[in-house]
């Protein structure tokens, strides 16, 4: 896992995931936020994401989320992201 694979959009989606739950090597963390810094569209997905999560948190408080659901839930998040920008490359 020595280089990090992000450098596009499509990377920085598979990727903020685990950014947001610090667990990302340094230098793809890095490389993630170098990326944001200059891609507003993907600024968007990780604001919502930190939203999300935070939701997913809450709900969390209630009693446990099968990892499954979440996993449903982000897939059709960043189905809806993309598919408000048909313009933008994958
Ligand atoms: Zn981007």
């Amino acid at each position: 896992m020595g280089s990090p694979e992000v450098g596009d959009c499509d990377g920085v989606l598979r990727h903020v995931w685990v950014y947001l739950d610090k667990e990302t090597d340094p230098p793809t963390c890095a490389e993630l936020e170098a990326h944001l810094e200059d891609c507003p569209s993907c600024q968007r997905v990780v604001q919502f994401d930190r939203k999300f999560k935070l939701l997913v948190r809450r709900c969390a408080d209630a009693g446990p989320v099968p990892e499954a659901r979440v996993e449903a839930l982000r897939v059709r998040l960043v189905a809806r992201l993309r598919s408000q920008r048909p313009s933008h490359p994958l």
